[in-house]
């Protein structure tokens, strides 16, 4: 079984549309994958319908998700979310406040990068980022195309949109013990994402874990491209001490980033687990 729980289309700041997203998922032999768009479920009936439409013997389950924005202590933190229910209103209306506050934010990071020199617009971005959830991938992707950085990568440094850097300026992001309670209200599982990702700044420490634990976080994404052998290993500790699980998964974006689907992935027994304790919607097969 080849489980992967983290995957973004571009009804956020991935590349492949919703179906391609599906596709691409068979192509590279796995039998669950979970779309977890930044802050919006708007990919999940395109992809439904594509799985739902896959040639007889071609099988993948689609778990419908979310990632969710989120800051504590002055540090931004992703939180994933798995089968809830869509229609749930409070979860519903804090994903729109996230979504709508991203528009805001993303004028004010493309002012700032053409304050420091950068000849890109608000135009070009809205170009890029078509129908997604707005965000700094899409103002990275813009800074490629005015060719003031070489790559998606180059652009989330300290000079430009990195967290802290010149150009970032925060959105609104929800207190992750308010989304984790969110989340399970609308009989969700909630997984911290990528919690030892140091390479995006500062990460939370190991308190606010414990304190998500007891509002009701199911587990921990410990097998992730940006963490190191020693941290995953320091991760499956503090979840096995806080009684949570620990997934592996992509962070697949398409071309905007390098790591492909698959790369990491979740054990069988996991997968059941987070199944077990769901209540807001059904994996679609
Ligand atoms: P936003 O949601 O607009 O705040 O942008 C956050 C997204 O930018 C993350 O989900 C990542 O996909 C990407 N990102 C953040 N930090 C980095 C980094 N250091 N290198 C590459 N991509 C990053
Ligand atoms: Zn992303
Ligand atoms: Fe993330
Ligand atoms: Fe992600």
């Amino acid at each position: 079984m080849h489980i992967d729980l983290h995957a973004h289309s571009n009804a956020s700041d991935g590349t492949d549309s919703p179906a391609e997203l599906v596709a691409n998922a068979v192509v590279a032999g796995l039998d669950v994958v979970a779309l977890t768009d930044h802050d919006t479920v708007a990919g999940h009936a395109e992809a439904a319908a594509a799985v739902r439409a896959l040639p007889a013997g071609r099988s993948l389950t689609l778990v419908p998700g979310a990632e969710l924005s989120c800051r504590v202590e002055g540090i931004s933190m992703h939180l994933l979310a798995y089968l809830f229910d869509p229609a749930e209103p409070a979860f519903a209306a804090e994903r729109e406040l996230v979504r709508t506050d991203r528009f805001r934010r993303g004028r004010a990071v493309v002012e700032r990068c053409r304050e420091l020199g950068a000849p890109i617009s608000w135009e070009q971005v809205e170009r890029i980022a078509g129908a997604g959830s707005v965000g700094r991938p899409h103002i990275a992707s813009a800074l490629v195309e005015a060719g003031v950085v070489a790559t998606v990568d180059e652009a989330f440094t300290r000079d430009w949109l990195a967290n802290g850097g010149r150009a970032d300026v925060p959105k609104h992001e929800t207190d992750p013990v308010t989304a984790v309670r969110l989340v399970r209200a609308a009989g969700g599982v909630p997984v911290f994402a990528h919690p030892g990702a140091v390479k995006r700044g500062r990460t939370v420490p190991d308190q606010v874990i414990a304190d998500l634990a007891l509002a009701g976080l199911g587990g921990l994404e410990v097998d992730h491209t940006d963490h190191d052998e020693p941290t995953r290993a320091r991760l499956r500790g503090l979840a096995g001490e806080l009684g949570l699980f620990c997934t592996g998964s992509s962070d697949y974006h398409g071309a905007r980033k390098s790591v492909r689907l698959g790369a990491f992935t979740t054990a069988p027994q996991v997968f059941e687990e987070l199944l077990a304790q769901a209540t807001g919607a059904e994996p679609i097969r």
